[in-house]
């Protein structure tokens, strides 16, 4: 870990074209460059959430606005997994507003979800909050790809931004659902007020975990009315691409997705992204709760690399 500290600020603040290069370089070793996965995100269960993460719309601690929603019925969730593969999706995440999972109906509502999706032929995922070992298990056996648990960002930082939870549970759910056989992904949020530093030791972090996580998704805020963040001052461009040629190089192997606050990058913002080494977006026009850029913004876009829009 601390190695990895050290790269990740040594490389942070290389001129931008050294960094570019080395990040590209590594990333043509790694990866074609015509590879972007396209990966869709739903919300399972929205709103009314007991954290009280400092961006979320969908923290019961705020009030944001966000209609709360209680669990998908298995049909719904179906025909929106069959909607995101007619759109090209390649990867199928269902995300809800828990604390951690629950146990009983509603955990075997999921795990039936996560067996229809992969019926579907898609790759699928989840971010249902904690999990204890039993239930990482559980959802392996269902399918189950992958389980996202962002770190969000540095472990000094993280009491500035949640009080509800800790680093360390954040940690233990990772463990938990790494050792039940999933892969994991895991990334963070820039524009929280965090500082290079703190965007360096939560790159640091990734890295550290052994395997390192095989997905690393990097959201810029999207400022949630009512939350303590709504007036947050957005992060420049540069640092985001800084941010994600870090941790191309810190993680060659990972894909390092374009997630939350695409649709406040310019097409060449989001060029220079993928250069940088990104290779994984959301596609649809929401996100959650927040909207997304649209097929027909992605489509020239995917085009221009080489990347295809079709499964
Ligand atoms: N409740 C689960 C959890 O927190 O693990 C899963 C859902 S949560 C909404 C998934 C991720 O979305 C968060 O970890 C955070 O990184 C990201 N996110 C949530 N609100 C956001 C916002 N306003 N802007 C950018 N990213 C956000
Ligand atoms: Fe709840 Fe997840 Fe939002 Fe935090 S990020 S308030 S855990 S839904």
């Amino acid at each position: 870990m601390p190695e990895y500290a050290a790269r990740a600020r040594e490389l942070y603040h290389l001129p931008i074209f050294d960094l570019l290069f080395e990040a590209h370089s590594i990333h043509r070793k790694f990866h074609r460059v015509d590879d972007v996965q396209r990966c869709a995100l739903l919300s399972i269960k929205t709103g009314a959430c007991p954290e009280d993460c400092a961006y979320c719309g969908q923290s019961a601690h705020y009030r944001t606005g966000v209609e709360r929603e209680p669990l998908l019925s298995v049909p719904r969730v179906r025909e929106a997994a069959q909607a995101a593969k007619d759109r090209g999706a390649q990867r199928f995440c269902l995300g809800a507003a828990w604390r951690q999972a629950p146990d009983g109906e509603p955990f075997a509502r999921v795990l039936q979800m996560v067996r229809e999706v992969k019926a579907l032929g898609l790759e699928a995922c989840a971010t249902l909050g904690m999990l204890t070992p039993e239930q990482a298990s559980a959802l392996k056996d269902a399918g189950l790809d992958a389980y996202n648990h962002n770190l969000d960002t540095s472990r000094e930082f993280y009491p500035a931004i949640i009080t509800t939870r800790t680093y360390e549970d954040r940690l233990s759910t990772i463990r938990a659902a790494r050792q039940a056989g999933l892969t994991i992904c895991s990334g963070g949020i820039l524009g929280l007020g965090e500082t290079p530093e703190d965007r360096c030791a939560m790159l640091a972090e990734l890295a550290s975990l052994d395997p390192q996580p095989e997905s690393v998704p990097i959201n810029l805020l999207m400022p949630m009315p009512g939350t303590p963040l709504e007036n947050a001052k957005p992060i420049e461009t540069l640092d985001l691409i800084r941010t994600v040629a870090v941790a191309r190089l810190l993680m060659p192997k990972s894909r390092v997705r374009l997630a939350a606050g695409r649709v406040r990058l310019s097409p060449e913002a989001q060029l220079m992204a993928f250069f940088a080494g990104a290779n994984s977006i959301f596609i649809g026009n929401k996100l959650l709760t927040a909207p997304n850029p649209a097929a027909a913004e992605d489509e020239p876009l995917l085009a221009a690399i080489g990347a295809s829009c079709r499964a």
